[in-house]
Formats: C-alpha cells, structure tokens, sequence
C-alpha cells in the first residue's frame, strides 16, 4: 500500500505559471507585482487596514512584537498550547511570557483566566486560533480594551475562518498569518502582517523595509529614502508570492475541499463519542472555520501512543501529534511562567491526534484512513 502523508503541499498549474511570470518580470525581489497583488487581495477580502506580506508568520510576531515596543520587562500573556514562536517572537524583545491554560473543546485560551493573569507588566494579550477555531474574541476584547492592552492574533492557522462574521487576523489591533507548506495556504516559508489599527501602518512598513522609509518613497511621497528606525529584512521574494497568489484566487475552492474531508472525518469518529473513546473538537456556534486540522482526542498518551503506532508504523498513514506545551520546554521555562495551575494544557494535549488532511486528498485515502482507525478505535480504545 501506499503512505498516505500527513500534508501535501498545494501545487497549482497557474502556481508554475506565475513563478515563470515573475521570473521574466526579472524583478524576483520583495514589494513588487505579485506581492501588491497578494496583499490587496487579502485586505478587500478580510477587511484588514494594511496587510504587509511576510517570509513567515513568525517574521509577522517578531514585526508585531517589535511594533508593540515590547521590552525588558514586560509581560506577555498567551496560551503554552502553541508554536514555538508565538512566544519566542516576544521573548527575544526581552518580554516575560505569561502562560494562561487552554480550554479542553478548542485548546484555545481559557479567556475567564485572562483578567486575573493581567499585571502592570503585561503589555500585550496574544491569541492563537488553534486548528482554524476562534477564540471567544467578545469576551478576550472586552478584557483587553477594559485593561488598555492591545491583542495580537495568532492566526497562524485561521486563514479563511470567521468570528461572528468577521475574519480571523481582523479582530485584534493586529494579526498574522502562515503561508508555510504546512497551511491552508502555502508559498514555501511566508506570511502576511494584519494592521487593524491605523496608527501602527507606518511604523509597520518601516519595520518591514529594513528600518527606512522606502514605502513612502515608493509611493512618491518623499524624494529619497534613508535609516529612519530599527527595522529588518521581512520582504519575501517575488518568486514566492507569486506561487501564492493562483491559491488566493480559488480559497473558496480549496476551502471547500479541505471542508468536505474534514466534515467526512468528524461524521466517521461521532459515533464514538457517546461511548467516551474519542472526543471531538467543539466548533462553537458563531464560528466558520477552514478546516486547517482535523483532530481528535484519545483517552490517555498510552492509547494515543498505540494508535499512532498503528496508524503510522504499521499501515504508513501520516497520524501525527505536535505542541510540547511551551511552558515545560527549557526555553518556556528560562523565559516564561505558567499562570495559575494547568489543568488541561498538559494532560490534553497528550491525547490529541491529528488525522492526514490537504487540499486534493482523494475519496480512497480518507476511505483508508477511516477503516483503519475506526476498526482501532473499536477494538482498542
Ligand atoms: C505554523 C505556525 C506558526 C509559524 O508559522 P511560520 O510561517 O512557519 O513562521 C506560528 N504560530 C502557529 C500557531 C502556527 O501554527
């Protein structure tokens, strides 16, 4: 049989067609034809003030960080379920990291922890919307703006999904997406920075332009540009917007194919519920989400274990599991602290199972995944 990956990336026809297009431009650096294209997309479709494209998602947390004027000192609050980098993007401007634990249905952060985690210290709330699934983004904004503290989405994953309507990225004063090989989306490594309020544009493009105003002379608005702040080398290359932008142009399309997979493993596992060998994730009621990750839940790491064993040693099917929870990790605890007692971070995260899921999946390899893991879960769970 053959292996069924965990992600494959997407590869359009038009993808090819563009890089080849940009490579005859012979213009392959940043801010040109494609990125325009990408970025004003992104804008007119989620309503964002500014999208500035990015080389990843952490190059937009270091941007967003950086704009924040994050420094020694202050404190940062966000869940430890998460990347890497969502912490070290504010830890390396010095930052403490304040870990607030997750809610077990979405892992996304507990916001009635929030409040009580807040200090004089804390000087920004980041959020991650964990698998695509919002976070309670009323109730974390109310605290915020009660508190003056502006939120920084994590929407690393959430790229397409909705909060009341509103685009995940969109809601906080500012946010950031993934277009690493991994996402819904992929251009290679890449990412875009959403600026929500006005009043970080400029600063932003600074920042993405080395630390000089070359965006406003760009634009023509001044007559030569010069080393206004501290800024670094954030532009990705023509070569690889241009392999995004054919995606953007079908993210209904390729939402709707992610969609159907994910809807076809949430139906397979539901039967199981009732009897507690799985749990399922909760999409809560005001939410759309894009389908960035199907997982489920086992009862415990020894079961998870022996799943995966199953499913990936023994028939070669991508089961994976991910996330160490930052805050047992050896830089997590140099730099950061666990807020409170973690009552779910941990144990929960041991038992999540994430199922092979990309865009162009075929029918016989979901038929293949779900037999095998049904007849285990039966059997063995
Ligand atoms: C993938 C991911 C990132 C990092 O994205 P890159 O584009 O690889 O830098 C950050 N946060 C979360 C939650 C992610 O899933």
């Amino acid at each position: 049989m053959e292996p069924i990956p965990f992600n494959k990336a997407i590869c359009l026809e038009d993808s090819m067609k563009c890089v080849e297009d940009a490579i005859r431009d012979n213009r392959l650096s940043g801010n040109g034809r494609y990125t325009k294209l990408c970025s004003e997309w992104l804008e007119d479709r989620f309503g964002a003030k500014k999208v500035l494209m990015t080389t990843s998602c952490t190059a937009a947390l270091e941007m967003a960080a950086m704009l924040l004027g994050i420094k020694e000192g202050d404190e940062v609050i966000m869940p430890s379920y998460t990347f890497v980098t969502t912490a070290s993007a504010f830890a390396r401007q010095g930052a403490k990291i304040v870990f607030v634990d997750v809610k077990p249905r979405t892992m996304n952060i507990d916001e009635k922890l929030i409040a009580e985690a807040i200090t004089e210290k804390t000087k920004a709330i980041v959020v991650v919307h964990y698998a695509g699934i919002a976070c309670n983004m009323d109730e974390i904004m109310e605290i915020a703006n009660a508190h003056n503290i502006p939120v920084v989405e994590d929407a690393a994953q959430g790229v397409m999904s909705t909060y009341k309507g509103r685009y995940l990225g969109t809601i906080g004063a500012i946010g950031c997406y993934s277009f690493h090989d991994t996402k819904n989306y992929t251009m290679g490594e890449g990412g875009a920075l959403l600026i929500n309020d006005e009043k970080y544009i400029e600063h932003a493009e600074i920042i993405w332009e080395k630390g000089t105003d070359r965006s406003k002379f760009f634009r023509g608005e001044i007559d030569k540009y010069s080393w206004v702040d501290l800024g670094s080398s954030y532009l990705p290359s023509e070569l690889n917007v241009a392999f995004l932008w054919p995606q953007l142009k079908c993210a209904d399309e390729i939402n709707d194919n992610r969609k159907a997979t994910w809807n076809r493993y949430y139906r397979a596992f539901a039967p199981f519920v009732e009897s507690g060998k799985v749990e399922l994730p909760m999409v809560p009621d005001d939410c759309e989400h894009n389908a960035h990750m199907f997982w489920l839940k086992l009862k415990n790491l020894e079961t998870r274990s022996a799943f995966l064993e199953y499913m990936r040693d023994m028939n070669r099917v991508g089961c994976v599991f991910h996330f160490v929870p930052l805050h047992s990790s050896k830089a997590g605890m140099k730099y950061g602290r666990f807020f409170g007692e973690d009552v779910y971070t941990t144990s929960e995260s041991e038992r999540i199972v994430r199922f092979p899921l990309f865009y162009g999946i075929t029918d016989e390899q979901v038929n293949r995944v779900l037999t095998l893991a049904v007849e285990w879960i039966k059997e063995n769970a």
